[in-house]
C-alpha cells in the first residue's frame, strides 16, 4: 500500500474505509497537537490531512463538532493516521505528499514526490496570462505552452481559463508527466491538453512561430541556496524542479533566449521568478532584442515575481 518511498499515495489507500468513532478521532487529534506543537509544526496541517482522510470540513474541525458523531469514515486506521502524521512531524514530509493531494486554484489535484507541491503564489501566473492576451477572439484557436509543467497544474489552469486553447505541456520527467496527464484527465481537460516529455522548447518544433503564450514556472532557486532550504522542501521535493543553477537563473535565460524562435507576433512570455531576480530577468528580456513591453508584477505578498513581455 506504500510506494517506494513508504508514501501512500491517492490511489493506494485501502479500498476498505475504516470507521471511528467521533469521539476517538477527536482524542487523537488532541494529542496530534500536542506533538504538532513539540514540533513545531502549524496545527492547520493537521486539519489540512484530516479533510482529507476523515472527510471533515474546516468549520467540524474548528469547532471540534464531529466529536459526537458515532461513527466517522476513514481512508486508513487510526493507527495508520497516526503514522502519517508522526512522518510528518518526524521526517518532515509535507502533508500533500502524504495525501498525494494538493489544492491549487480551484482545482484538487494529485501529486507525488515527483512533482513539486503547487505553491500559491503560482496561481496567480493563469491570471496575468489571461490579462495580457491581446485581441482575444473566442473564434481564435490558440497555442498555449507550459514549460516544466511538473503536476499539470499550469497548463490545466491555462486551459480552463483559456477556453479557445490547446495547451501544450512539456516536462522532462517522465514520472512527472504521468502525474500531469492523470490531473488534466481527472479534471476534465484531457482532451485540451497535450503531453511532451522533453527539454523546454525540445519537443515543440512543429508550434514554431505559432504559440500565443508561453507560460512558465522553471527553477530559479540558486544551486547553492536549494541546500538551504527548510527540510520539508530540501529532503522531499524534486532538486529538479527547484534549482536554476548558480545564479538560479539558468533555465529563464535559456526561456529568453529560445522562446521568440516560438511566440507569434504580440505573443504572451511569462515566467515565475525568486525575490531578487526581477532586476535581472527584466533586463534579459530588454536586451534580447525579440521583445516588447516589459513587465513585472508582484505576488500577493508584495514579492516581485513574475516577469511578462510580448514577441514583438
Ligand atoms: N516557489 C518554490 C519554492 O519556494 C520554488 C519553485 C521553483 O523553483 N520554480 O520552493
Amino acid at each position: 500500500m506504500t510506494t517506494d518511498q513508504g508514501l501512500l499515495t491517492n490511489d493506494q489507500f485501502p479500498k476498505s474505509l475504516m470507521f471511528v468513532s467521533g469521539l476517538e478521532l477527536w482524542q487523537w487529534m488532541n494529542q496530534a497537537k500536542v506533538d504538532a506543537i513539540a514540533s513545531d509544526i502549524p496545527q492547520a496541517e493537521l486539519d489540512w490531512l484530516l479533510q482529507e482522510l476523515a472527510g471533515l470540513d474546516k468549520l467540524a474541525l474548528r469547532l471540534e463538532s464531529f466529536k459526537d458523531l458515532p461513527k466517522i469514515e476513514l481512508k486508513l486506521s487510526l493507527s495508520e493516521l497516526d503514522q502519517l502524521w508522526q512522518r510528518r512531524l518526524q521526517e518532515r514530509v509535507p502533508v500533500q505528499y502524504l495525501t498525494g493531494v494538493a489544492h491549487w486554484r480551484n482545482f484538487s489535484l494529485k501529486v507525488t514526490p515527483a512533482v513539486l507541491i503547487p505553491r500559491p503564489e503560482t496561481e496567480l501566473l493563469i491570471d496575468l496570462a489571461v490579462a495580457a492576451v491581446k485581441s482575444y477572439s473566442v473564434n481564435r484557436k490558440s497555442h498555449w505552452v507550459d514549460l516544466g509543467t511538473g503536476s499539470g497544474a499550469i497548463a490545466i489552469g491555462l486551459a480552463s481559463e483559456l477556453t479557445n486553447a490547446t495547451v501544450y505541456a512539456v516536462d522532462c520527467s517522465w514520472e512527472a508527466l504521468v502525474v500531469a496527464r492523470q490531473n488534466a484527465e481527472n479534471l476534465g481537460f484531457g482532451s485540451r491538453v497535450n503531453f511532451y516529455q522533453g527539454l523546454w522548447w525540445e519537443p515543440l518544433e512543429f508550434l514554431k512561430g505559432k504559440v500565443s503564450g508561453m507560460v512558465s514556472n522553471p527553477p530559479y532557486i540558486p544551486s547553492s541556496t536549494v541546500v538551504t532550504l527548510q527540510p520539508e522542501v530540501l529532503k522531499h521535493e524534486p532538486h529538479l524542479a527547484l534549482d536554476g543553477g548558480f545564479d538560479g537563473l539558468d533555465c529563464i535565460r535559456h526561456l529568453v533566449e529560445t522562446a521568440p524562435d516560438y511566440l507569434e507576433s504580440e505573443g504572451v512570455f511569462l515566467v515565475e521568478m525568486m525575490a531578487g531576480q526581477a532586476e535581472a530577468v527584466a533586463e534579459m528580456l530588454e536586451s534580447q532584442g525579440s521583445y516588447a513591453e516589459v513587465q513585472i508584477f508582484s505576488d500577493l505578498a508584495g514579492i516581485d515575481r513574475f516577469a511578462l513581455a510580448y514577441r514583438l
